[in-house]
């Protein structure tokens, strides 16, 4: 389906693909004042309308290319000019290049039909997990979009920040992505083959929380295993047999049975955690060392893992234990 029809067909009679184009140069344009760097997309797709080439295929005939290869991020541009010339010749869609615009945008994303739902998979449900897991984390009121698939983006300002920060995913949890450095999100009114692009909250874009910041700000690698990085910590008799053995109900888990122990291993050493009586590091350690070889197996990611232990966490968190 073009994109004209599918934007006459979703409003019936009320607009034309005359008037569509109209509103997408004007918001490409509103975006520009904010100060975002917009580029135009294929009508109906999520690609970039230029280049159409990728570095590796430019052979420097592009008039943008001849002196190098030059990409959408360094083609997206706030000059209302240009951004006039691009939108009148056709119904471009709006992408929005993250780091340029000084964005970053935390994109969660729906399970795919036909995936087991055994746990909490959204990648809504996955960040408000993230967030109850962190002491006085909170997500500011922000710039939100749905997308067609039901995600939902949600922009932040990364302009406070000193290190810039890259595209993520799966590192704040399964089915969340981020988009900064390097990345662009398709913005409204852009319709693709699938469906449109909506604002849901057109609060101003806030700056992305410290939190958060610190969550995704790469890691330098480690000299050595996070195993011996683990502190050292004196654990009963009792507390070292629950651990053996949660541990190894999870390793030992046979397929099809292995996201289901983890959750259930991890909801057993929450309860300990609430109780005071394990560090969470200590359990996520723990239960991540333990999965190691289902990941290696491609059971699951280590951000789906990670995932799921906070998901256990929480719901331990609702019966705290000690253990003497
Ligand atoms: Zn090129």
């Amino acid at each position: 389906m073009s994109t004209a029809t599918r934007w006459t067909s979703t409003h019936a009679g009320s607009t034309t693909a005359e008037h569509h184009r109209g509103v997408l140069l004007a918001t490409a344009l509103e975006y520009a004042n904010r100060g975002w760097h917009v580029f135009p997309l294929t009508p109906g797709s999520k690609r970039p309308a230029t280049p159409r080439h990728t570095a590796t295929d430019c052979d420097h005939t592009d008039p943008w290319c001849r002196s190098g290869h030059t990409g959408w991020e360094q083609r997206a541009t706030t000059n209302p000019d240009r951004i006039t010339r691009a939108w009148t010749t056709a119904a471009y869609g709006v992408g929005i290049a993250c780091g340029p615009s000084g964005l970053l945008v935390i994109d969660t994303d729906t399970p795919k039909p036909g995936t087991a739902a055994a746990l909490p998979t959204s990648g809504e449900e996955n960040l408000a997990s993230l967030v109850a897991a962190h002491d006085g984390a909170t997500l500011p009121a922000t710039w939100t979009v749905t997308t067609p698939s039901g995600g939902v983006h949600r922009y932040y300002t990364s302009e406070h920040l000193t290190t810039p920060l890259g595209n993520t995913a799966g590192r704040l949890g399964a089915l969340i992505d981020t988009r900064g450095t390097g990345g662009y999100v398709v913005a409204p009114p852009t319709v693709t083959d699938t469906g449109r692009y909506e604002v849901t909250a057109d609060d101003q874009a806030a700056p992305l929380p410290a939190w958060l910041v610190k969550q995704l700000t790469p890691r330098p690698a480690a000299p050595v295993s996070p195993r011996e990085l683990r502190p050292v910590t004196h654990r009963s008799a009792y507390l070292r047999a629950v651990l053996t053995s949660e541990a190894r109900h999870v390793s030992e888990a046979a397929e099809g049975g292995r996201n289901h122990a983890l959750f259930a291993a991890a909801c057993c050493l929450g309860e300990l955690i609430a109780g005071g009586s394990l560090t969470e590091a200590d359990a996520t350690g723990t239960l991540l060392d333990a999965c190691a070889g289902h990941i290696a197996a491609g059971a699951f990611t280590e951000a789906e893992a990670f995932a799921t232990v906070r998901s256990g966490f929480r719901r331990g968190a609702a019966k705290p234990r000690t253990a003497a």
